[in-house]
């Protein structure tokens, strides 16, 4: 049977100051801001989409922003990392330019005989730089970010579990997923195993559980080609005994939702049809973009949101 899930599509991280979340993810990291809107579930709420010149799937890290967000923490039963990828020789780069804006990072890590390097956004948001020769999406650049050195993509991502047999189950009978390798207590799976695709387990069996706020991932989502093949796979989950939600229709994509055996949020989004569908591919994250059930209420909303703008210029 055809694979109905190809890897990662997106993640969705809780943030607090909306701005400093904007500047940090296009200023600072060269990310594309392809969509202003607002989070469907909760209209007050901005939703950010960072990702490659067009929001490609598998480059698309998102947030829920709102000022006096409180904290959350990192725990089990969480995506702890979200992992991006960059050239192999790009570290040195990212280091510098981490150094240059007071960001904290971690001396270069060895990993499956990779190297990365480990910080936190203003809120705490756990992010990897992971160099590596095996991506082979051509990279885009935006911002300040020289091309030789631009993030690629999502690398992978890594789930804090105090178990990890139900959700390998999950991710290798029913999602597509297969065992890639260990290393260090850490287990990799992946679809084809490249970077786009990556899911590490690291099992912590006393750990404490992680408080979801502002700081940690809300939930992440897998790629499904379209419509078809999402219906295809929930139904394989439902009859697998998992309690996935309907089809919910995010404008850029449709969603299902349900809960990993381990506690993470899992969604399975649909590649089609994308951020171009209510902006030209030049302007994308221009302007508020509201779902049309909601646009009556746009005065009110624009006036309840906090005005943010693009600094990336001040990012040099
Ligand atoms: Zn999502």
């Amino acid at each position: 049977m055809a694979a109905l899930i190809s890897g990662i599509h997106h993640i969705t991280a809780i943030a607090g100051n909306p701005q400093k979340n904007l500047d940090f993810y296009t200023g600072i990291l060269g990310l594309r801001l392809v969509k202003k809107t607002i989070n469907f579930d909760a209209p007050d709420v901005y939703h950010f989409y960072f990702g490659d010149e067009l929001g490609a799937p598998g480059t698309v890290f998102t947030t829920f922003p709102f000022e006096g967000a409180r904290k959350g923490t990192k725990g089990t039963g969480e995506l702890t990392y979200t992992a991006f990828s960059v050239p192999l020789d790009a570290l040195g780069f990212w280091m510098e330019r981490l150094g240059k804006y007071n960001i904290p990072f971690s001396t270069p890590l060895s990993r499956f005989g990779e190297k990365l390097i480990r910080f936190e956004d203003h809120d705490g948001m756990g992010i990897e730089l992971i160099a590596t020769n095996k991506d082979e999406r051509k990279g885009w650049t935006y911002g300040n970010i020289p091309l030789e050195f631009a993030v690629r993509g999502f690398y992978g991502a890594t789930l804090n579990l105090k178990a990890k047999e139900l959700t390998e189950k999950l991710l290798t009978q029913f999602m597509d997923y297969r065992f890639i390798a260990e290393d260090g207590g850490r287990y990799r799976f992946g679809t084809k195993g490249d970077p786009g695709d990556i899911v590490d387990i690291v099992i912590d069996p006393n750990g404490r559980q992680g408080t979801q706020s502002a700081g940690t991932v809300h939930h992440i989502a897998f790629r499904t080609a379209n419509e078809a093949s999402q219906l295809e796979i929930q139904q394989k989950l439902i009859r697998n005994g998992y309690q996935v939600t309907e089809v919910k229709d995010r404008n850029y994509f449709k969603s299902i939702y349900f809960r990993e055996p381990g506690g993470v949020l899992f969604e399975i989004a649909t590649d089609e049809p994308g951020f171009a569908i209510d902006e030209d591919e030049a302007h994308l994250g221009e302007l508020l973009k509201l779902p049309e059930w909601i646009e009556s209420q746009r005065s009110k909303l624009e006036a309840r949101l906090a005005k943010v703008e693009l600094n990336v210029e001040k990012y040099a």
